[in-house]
């Protein structure tokens, strides 16, 4: 059915890169073949996904939206889609995104743009819009996204669906195509808090192939999800996350959904988190010097393009001319950012300070959570803007992620899921939970609550 549908919509929507029909059968099938003799199936038996293209699929072409990846097999499963096959989990294909999931809108992508299944003329958040439009085009139940900046949250946010930015750590990285290692981490994206919950217990935990994966046991957030209430609990509304910039309609219904939480028995708790107002640029500077560091391994000589190879050109102008034949202008800017933040000279000024203000992000947080039990905020400051709208301007684009940056700088866990429509254009609008480092299950708790 699912394939059906994709079938009917998706050259309207362009949510996938690539739809592994015939994997997709297979995995089906086995999952039928096990029932009928009798073995014990995984939790998400049948269940099928929409895997964002930054996820590595053994045989299966893994672009990462990128055209310096086009051809690329990989020989080899991610952690994740191996979590996700072990659960007899149905791989539908893999999702579009900007190009190294950089970006807000998904108009990154070297394969062209999705659209927002509530107005195709609209963008459907970035970097992971792939996977949220499938989801909202109802092509699939369940998808996985990766949020360095926002780009679960974001999508989730303007496509009217939930999205979760685990704890970082909590999600495995290997197999998983580096943007900015301290902040990348993938998490579950579905239609309902219970659903993400569900996938959020089968790709979560330790991986000995990741040094930065958490090795404690994954919070009880399905138990979570099932038990919503907020009855008792301190929920914090910064001070910082409103303002000019911010849509009427989207503050309107974020006010209502904190009305909603103190009427479900929350005390509300005003905070001040002065060091959020610098958050966007510290990660301007930190999230460029660690692309520009992590996508030197492109260069032509070991995965997917090569351009100028034909004997008349030396190894390093293959890698150059490969890089600037694969690599998009987005891309192109961030490892020209990070390289000079990082040079001899600039780093003390540029990368020094952004480290620093993370550290006082940090801070915030933590005095934050001596107040409250997690901290509500509108996950973007506007509903879903046309595509095209931002294109030409990276600040403009850049400032989507004005209220999901902290947590990546910070580390710790959040989630969106739609609160109602803003009135003036009739589009989604995202709620955002955040609750301290491994209290993921906090979210779910809050988040069935309000859903
Ligand atoms: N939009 C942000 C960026 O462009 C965040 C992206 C992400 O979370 N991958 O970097």
């Amino acid at each position: 059915a699912h394939l059906a549908r994709i079938e009917a919509v998706d050259e309207k929507v362009h949510a996938f890169l690539y739809v592994d029909r015939e994997g997709a059968l297979a995995q089906a099938r086995a999952v039928d073949e096990k029932r009928a003799r009798g073995e014990k199936l995984g939790p998400l038996a049948g269940v099928p996904l929409a895997l964002k293209d930054i996820f590595t699929t053994e045989g299966v072409p893994t672009t990462v939206g990128s055209k310096i990846l086009e051809g690329w097999i990989p020989p080899y499963d991610a952690t994740l889609t191996k979590k996700l096959k072990a659960a007899d989990v149905v791989i539908l294909g893999k999702t579009n995104m900007d190009e190294f999931a950089m970006g807000s809108s998904t108009e990154n992508s070297a394969y062209g743009p999705t659209g927002n299944p509530w107005d195709l003329t609209k963008i459907p958040g970035g970097s992971g819009g792939g996977s949220s439009a499938a989801l909202a085009s109802f092509e699939a139940p369940l998808a996985i996204g990766t949020d360095t900046g926002g780009s679960i949250r974001q999508p989730a946010a303007v496509t009217g669906t939930v999205g979760v930015k685990p704890t970082y750590g909590a999600v495995s990285r290997f197999g998983m195509v580096a943007f900015s290692s301290s902040l990348d981490q993938g998490g579950p994206c579905a239609r309902t808090v219970l659903d993400a919950a569900l996938l959020h217990e089968v790709i979560a935990g330790h991986d000995p192939l990741d040094s930065t994966s958490v090795d404690a046991p994954v919070p009880p957030v399905v138990e979570a999800a099932r038990n919503g209430s907020v009855a008792g609990m301190r929920v914090g509304v910064v001070k910082q996350f409103r303002g000019e910039g911010y849509q009427a309609g989207v503050i309107q219904r974020f006010d209502e959904s904190v009305a909603l939480l103190k009427e479900l028995g929350a005390e509300i708790v005003e905070l001040d988190c002065p060091s959020f107002d610098l958050g966007l640029s510290a990660y301007y500077l930190i999230a460029p010097s660690e692309c520009s560091s992590n996508l030197a391994r492109f260069d032509g000589l070991r995965y997917g393009l090569r351009t100028g190879d034909d004997g008349g050109h030396s190894a390093e102008e293959v890698t150059s001319l490969t890089r600037e034949a694969g690599f998009g202008p987005e891309v192109k800017r961030r490892i020209m950012l990070g390289t000079y933040a990082l040079s001899s000279g600039y780093y003390d000024a540029y990368y020094g300070s952004a480290q620093k203000v993370r550290t006082l992000i940090t801070r915030d947080f933590e005095k934050a959570f001596e107040q409250v039990d997690v901290i509500v905020s509108p996950t973007t400051p506007t509903t879903a803007f046309p595509i095209g709208e931002r294109a030409d301007d990276p600040m403009a684009m850049y400032l989507a992620d004005l209220c999901t940056i902290p947590t990546n700088l910070a580390g710790n866990a959040a989630m969106s899921l739609p609160c109602g429509l803003a009135p003036e254009d009739n589009l989604p609008v995202g709620l955002q939970i955040i609750a301290p480092a491994m209290q993921d299950d906090r979210l779910y708790k809050v988040g069935a609550a309000v859903e």
